[in-house]
């Protein structure tokens, strides 16, 4: 069986709707806290079991390892936020890499080897050629990227050291929702561009804030690659196969290779919803490179990997997602039924 960290979060509930869609007959188990992930991610299938402990217990971890005969495990649980991880280094250092390696302990006492780990472009920092590939080298210019190459080399290690296979998927800007409408994007607080900017659509805040309109870019604001969270969903899947059919340690970027400033994505929400949509510029946020687009032409040649989704589709999804069956806003009024502590 596989073992999911973060499922009930938004990458890892899309990973884990793909998979279960792919295969029929197979069932997966959750490990979540639920400090941000949201029980109703995970709560539409009896096909999910979810367990509710923290990946950085190592006796909880070693239990549910063996309870469920894991063979491999998809590894998305973290702290997320750019901006968050500038102001609180400790908390993205004891999330990210402690707890991480100490999921590892417990897979190495229990002889689970595989892994398949959601890295990201902010391992890169700021650009030195665009769009960039795998070998672009990995300066991190935030907390958060640093504590996601931190992982990438203790992989690494394990995998030279200890044997194990891996792969770590370095995402460019996850957006998006499932069409079934049963999962999508919602963290709070909030942070990321897409929901934000049709959440001032809807009126539910005042404007948009644009961080920083003079960058060196065309309209002076950011450029990001954003990417369907279902693209990124699939690639996992590939990814497992991949990694056992290729021992060893492998690395892809997974993004759509065209990059959308900060106005222009608001331009695509705006034709999409049809509605005006109020901004304001604001200082630049404390951490963001200028440009992340990715080349993402390895993962196409060895994963047989694509994405389906451009800016407006993305927008479309995430649109229907802000004004339809969202979950209930706080995470205290979503709990429903009350998982199995371990
Ligand atoms: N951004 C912005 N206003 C917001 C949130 C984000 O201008 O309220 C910008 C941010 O500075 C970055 C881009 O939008 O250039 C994408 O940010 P997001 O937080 O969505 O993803 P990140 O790139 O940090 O992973």
């Amino acid at each position: 069986m596989i073992l999911v960290t973060g499922g009930a979060g938004y990458i890892g509930s899309h990973f884990i709707k793909k998979y279960l869609d792919a295969y029929p007959n197979e069932t997966v188990v959750t490990v979540d806290d639920f400090s941000e992930g949201h029980r109703e991610a995970v709560s539409y299938s009896s096909r999910i079991h979810v367990e509710q402990a923290n990946m950085g217990n190592i006796e909880a971890m070693v239990a549910l390892l063996k309870h469920y005969s894991v063979r491999t495990v998809v590894h998305f649980a973290a702290s997320c936020y750019v901006g968050e991880s500038q102001q609180n280094p400790a908390k993205y250092f004891q999330n990210n890499c402690v707890h991480t390696l100490n999921l590892f302990e417990a897979m190495a006492r229990c002889d689970v080897r595989e892994v398949v780990f959601s890295s990201t472009c902010a391992t890169y920092g700021n650009p030195q050629y665009l769009p960039m590939d795998e070998v672009h080298p990995q300066l991190p210019i935030n907390v958060y990227g640093s504590t996601k190459l931190m992982t990438e080399q203790a992989l690494r290690a394990y995998s030279i050291a200890q044997g194990w296979s891996y792969v770590a998927l370095r995402y460019f800007n996850a957006s998006g929702a499932d069409e079934s409408g049963l999962i999508g994007e919602l963290h709070e607080p909030e942070t990321h561009l897409i929901p934000l900017v049709l959440q001032a659509a809807q009126g539910k805040r005042n404007a948009i804030q644009i961080y920083g309109n003079d960058y060196d870019t065309p309209d002076g604001t950011c450029i990001r690659d954003y990417i369907h969270v279902n693209d990124l969903a699939r690639a996992h899947i590939s990814a497992i196969d991949y990694l056992r059919q290729h021992p060893g340690g492998e690395v892809f970027n997974l993004g759509t290779t065209t990059g959308s400033s900060v106005l222009e994505v608001i331009d695509v929400c705006e034709q999409v919803t049809g509605l005006t949509i109020p901004r304001a510029f604001a200082p630049r946020r404390p951490g963001d490179p200028p440009v992340l687009v990715a080349n993402a032409d390895k993962a196409e040649r060895l994963l047989g990997w694509k994405t389906a989704y451009d800016l407006p589709q993305i927008v479309q999804s995430a649109w229907r997602w802000e004004q339809g069956a969202r979950y209930p806003s706080s995470k205290t009024a979503s709990a429903t039924g009350s998982p199995r502590q371990i």
